[in-house]
């Protein structure tokens, strides 16, 4: 096969747009209901609780302030130590810190690639007045709900969940973001489905629905004047985005078999290779297959050092690194990613607290199995929009570096 160039890039996870998005936009126009009010915003927040299976969804301006107003809901109080998934996206772990509390972040396990339980048991012994848990669903595949759950009961913990890389995944049937005490999805432009921003705070409690469109609209009390008692936020979604969200929405599905045919293309076209594709729990779970993510084995690892904020490898035939694979990707004009770098290693959380299995993730010598796959993994190419002829091409481009 011959490997060259993409005249257009491929994408890790570009918009993928339907056509009715721009339809629902211009009826926000025509009728000039141009802001955080409006018939798309109230027909989202129906569409969302049906898809959960939640009761009430709040929609916001991103993720992170749905992620934002749970912790808050939670009554985090600075200086409070809250557990966070320590392999995610920073924004599950910055909304703990917006509020005063102190991120614990707790190892991940080899099955999901998501918060160990074992680890969060460990944490709950040293930690025992911990009151809350921030779960992340990472690239799409759900985490073991059953475990953690009942952990945090066990201690009385409120269980946020970040069901921003997952909508639409399953665990025993029930959609992720419906487990949580509190939960976010996000409407980004790299998530599976999209309002080009825009997010959503989900639960069960009206009492907390109401607090939260209260906080998110500035606080205002009920007078003839704007007067506040509370601290509050601009953090309601726009009735445009919603628009987007409402035409995206009915593709929900039509996108996760798009990403689930993705990977397993990868996945057969790796199977004679030393890697693995990211796993899920295949009894229990359904992913929403967001990105298709690859792990090389131990043994077929080339020699690869990562500083702070560069790379190195030395090539080595039959062996390859996630370094290596990357530039080979970037080389015929398609984007990937290395495995979003854990908590515990990023200079901003350096010294908060990390726990995995064995206790202190931060003595001397301790092994952190995020930090392994953070070292031997990386996100691939899952855009919807990539044909299967260029993911041949990428899968050629790929195999080449174990040569
Ligand atoms: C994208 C993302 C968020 C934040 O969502 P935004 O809408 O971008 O603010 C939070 N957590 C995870 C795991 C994410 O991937």
């Amino acid at each position: 096969m011959e490997i060259k160039p993409f005249e257009n890039k491929v994408w890790l996870s570009s918009p993928t747009m339907h056509g009715e998005e721009i339809e629902f936009v211009k009826e926000a126009y025509e009728t000039n209901w141009m802001s955080t009010v409006g018939a798309n915003i109230n027909e989202v927040e129906k569409l969302v609780c049906e898809k959960v299976g939640c009761k009430y969804a709040v929609a916001l301006a991103s993720g992170t302030s749905a992620l934002h107003m749970a912790v808050k809901l939670a009554g985090v109080k600075p200086g409070e130590k809250v557990f966070c998934t320590d392999m995610t996206f920073d924004a599950t772990v910055n909304p703990v810190v917006y509020e005063g509390g102190v991120p614990v972040l707790i190892d991940t396990e080899y099955d999901t690639w998501n918060m160990d339980p074992e680890a969060l048991r460990r944490a709950f012994e040293i930690y025992p007045e911990v009151k809350v848990c921030v779960l992340a669903h990472l690239y799409g595949v759900p985490a073991k709900l059953d475990e953690i759950k009942s952990i945090c009961e066990e201690h009385g913990a409120v269980l946020i969940e970040d069901a921003a890389e997952s909508l639409g995944a399953t665990y025993k049937g029930v959609q992720t973001g419906s487990f949580g005490d509190y939960s976010a999805i996000s409407f980004n432009g790299n998530k599976i489905i999209t309002g080009s921003s825009g997010g959503m705070l989900l639960t069960d409690s009206l009492e907390s629905a109401n607090k939260v469109r209260k906080w998110s609209t500035q606080a205002r009390d009920n007078a003839p004047w704007y007067q506040h008692t509370e601290l509050g936020y601009n953090y309601r979604m726009s009735n445009v985005i919603a628009g987007v969200v409402r035409g995206q929405l009915p593709h929900l599905e039509e996108h996760i078999a798009q990403k689930k045919a993705i990977y397993e293309r990868y996945k057969e076209g790796f199977k004679d290779l030393p890697v693995k594709m990211n796993p899920f729990d295949e009894e229990n779970a359904v992913p929403n297959y967001w990105l298709s993510c690859m792990i090389i084995d131990e043994a077929a690892m080339c020699h690869q050092e990562r500083g702070d904020l560069t790379a190195t490898y030395e090539t080595e035939s039959g062996k390859s690194c996630p370094t290596e694979i990357l530039e080979a990707i970037t080389a015929i004009n398609a984007e990937g990613r290395p495995i979003w770098k854990p908590m515990h290693m990023q200079p901003i959380y350096k010294n908060n607290p990390f726990i995995t299995r064995e206790g202190d993730g931060r003595a001397e010598g301790k092994f952190s199995v995020g930090a392994d796959i953070f070292h031997r993994g990386l996100c691939l190419p899952s855009d919807n929009k990539m044909t299967a002829q260029q993911q041949a091409v990428i899968i050629e481009a790929i195999r080449k570096c174990f040569e």
